[in-house]
């Protein structure tokens, strides 16, 4: 875990190096300080010599100048390798979320990624600047001063150690219980986010059940938890660093107290024993480091073990070695006995054999919950087969590159995701380079023009978060216009129509006709008007593909199809 921590400043050494470089020299210094004023106590100011005095005076100003600036070093340069850092792993994470299948966002509450990429780093750059360094620079000062102290004095010296075991006991255990409880405090901070989340996106449903008061509840509940987890945390941290600051000051004391008996007994000269003072605040330093340390390290060590548990999940579906680019499919699509489940025990679908030719349209039908929309998820590889095999144009699809594939499908859905920003930018979203040109052609195949026309700010509207501001149908047909600058020769409508009324279903029908020409489409429709026009119709229910074949030929065999017809046309 630590190396694996270490390996993130690998790309800043040079900044580790200046930062860490002046760090120790900043010691160094600090260390010599004590030895600089016991010398001038017992061997200078006897001597009288005031002009020596006064350079040497001079000279120790100027060290502070110099201890100075690389301290401002230190602090600016060592936090810039931080957040460095910091950035790194977020950025690092980001991508690796975005890589991830679906079955992950399946399982993952969205609340809870958000804290691991935000809350979760927090402490990380200051670990990443303090840790090593401080950890070092308070091994060197502690051994330096402790070898120094036993050169001016042996018995004082050990006298004063006394308390150092106990102390180090002390962190120790503290650091055990810390550990825990900061891990404690990151999860339940992140079922405050998960919390939130759910309830800002979901605050139409909530506020139109009247449910607000549940839902404070719940959050009240969520945000106490967060609470009582963070208090333990600090509690543990007063309780060490009062037990800490006791036995530092114990230290003081005892040099004090047997420093004057060994100073009056002639065994210590009194420039010894200010240099003994001296140091032992010299020595409380480190220890004031690293019971800082013992706060920042587990929480960033925290912080870092749930970062890596998400770097270390491998995307489900992936690219095998060798996977071919598939730029210009022609859309022949045959399924071979596939089966496939959502969560391994109940399966969604078993032995499923379909061909599509390429351009052709066909429609699928059945009851809801049947495993329609799974069988469009396969296709794109949003999840992999259990069994069996997808192929198109005869090429295995886990063959394929995961990118160049679903390059080659187009998706329209019942609610069509838009992003927060302007008509163009949700428009172009279909093809990032799209031109002006490109993309009012592909709003007037989308019947759009007319309603883009008819706004103040036309293409640059801001549509609102996920374009709250736009009817279901104007959503629809952004959508389909995205399609068009898209251009792929699979297409896939999943109830696009279904949330919309008649009227309006006819209008985008228009556009969706147009769409359609000339790809390998897969449609699913409630209303059995919208797929009156397919080359074939597929009917699916829980036992699987139960009848195919053209309209007409359906309605004749007087089979599920005829029974659904008739139910929808003869109320
Ligand atoms: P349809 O589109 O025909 O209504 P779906 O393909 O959406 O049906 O669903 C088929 C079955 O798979 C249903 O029982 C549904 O509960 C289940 N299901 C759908 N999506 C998921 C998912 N992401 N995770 C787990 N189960 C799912
Ligand atoms: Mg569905």
């Amino acid at each position: 875990m630590i190396r694996r921590f270490f390996s993130y400043y690998i790309p800043h050494k040079k900044l580790f190096m200046i930062d860490f470089s002046s760090a120790v020299f900043v010691a160094i210094l600090e260390l010599a300080f004590p030895l600089a004023v016991q010398w001038y106590i017992d061997s200078l100011l006897p001597s009288g010599a005031w002009t020596l005095i006064l350079s040497v005076g001079i000279g120790l100003f100027c060290l502070y100048l110099v201890s100075t600036s690389l301290q401002y070093v230190v602090n600016y340069l060592g936090h810039k390798l931080g957040i460095n850092i910091e950035t790194d792993m977020r950025r690092e994470l980001f991508q690796h979320v975005q890589k991830q299948s679906f079955r992950f966002f399946d399982n993952t509450k969205t609340g809870h990624i958000m804290s691991r990429i935000t809350n979760d780093l927090f402490d990380i750059g200051e670990l990443a600047h303090h840790g090593p360094e401080d950890v070092f620079i308070s091994i060197m000062t502690f051994i330096g001063a402790f070898w120094i102290m036993l050169t001016l004095n042996v018995k004082l010296a050990l006298m004063a150690f006394i308390v150092i075991p106990f102390l180090v006991w002390l962190i120790v255990v503290c650091n055990l219980k810390m550990n825990k409880a900061w891990k404690k405090m990151f999860s339940r901070i992140a079922n405050v986010n998960a919390r939130v989340e759910d309830s800002v996106s979901g605050v139409r449903v909530v506020q139109s059940f009247t449910n607000e008061e549940f839902e404070i509840a719940r959050f009240k509940k969520d945000n106490n938890e967060f609470r009582s987890a963070k208090l333990g945390a600090y509690k543990i941290m007063a309780y060490s660093n009062s037990g800490i600051y006791i036995m530092t000051r114990f230290i003081l004391l005892v040099v004090l107290v047997y420093g004057a008996w060994l100073s009056l007994s002639g065994e210590l000269s009194h420039g010894a024993l200010v240099g003994f003072v001296l140091y032992v605040n010299v020595l409380l330093k480190p220890i004031d480091k690293i019971s800082a340390l013992m706060e920042l390290y587990p929480k960033g060590m925290a912080g870092f073990k749930r970062f890596t548990e998400l770097i270390d999940m491998e995307p489900e579906v992936k690219d095998v070695q060798n996977a071919i680019d598939v730029s210009y499919l022609k859309g022949d699509i045959s399924f071979k006995d596939v089966s496939f489940s959502y969560d391994n025990h109940k399966p969604v679908l078993q032995g499923i054999n379909l061909q599509l030719h390429a351009g052709e349209t066909v429609a699928f039908v059945g009851p809801s919950g049947a495993g329609k929309t799974t069988i469009c998820s396969l296709i794109p590889r949003f999840y992999d087969v259990d069994e069996g095999s997808i192929s198109i144009d005869g090429i295995d699809i886990r063959e394929m590159k995961k990118q160049s594939l679903r390059s080659q499908i187009g998706i329209v859905q019942q609610d069509v995701f838009l992003f927060t920003g302007s008509l163009r930018e949700n428009i172009a979203y279909g093809m990032l380079n799209a031109t002006d040109e490109q993309i009012k052609e592909a709003a007037r195949r989308a019947h759009l023009e007319d309603f883009i026309q008819s706004l103040p700010e036309g293409y640059e509207t801001q549509i609102g978060e996920r374009g709250l501001k736009l009817s279901g149908g104007q959503k629809q047909r952004i959508a389909i216009a995205r399609m068009f600058l898209k251009n792929p020769p699979i297409l896939i409508l999943d109830e696009a129509t279904s949330a919309l009324d008649t009227e309006t279903e006819m209008i985008i029908q228009q556009a969706l006709t147009e769409l359609t020409k000339n790809r390998t489409t897969l449609i699913i429709a409630h209303r059995l008007a919208t797929i009156r026009n397919a080359d074939r119709i597929v009917v699916v229910t829980e036992n699987g593909i139960e009848e195919e074949g053209k309209h007409e030929d359906l309605i004749e065999q007087g089979g599920i199809f005829a029974n659904l017809h008739r139910v929808q046309y003869q109320k």
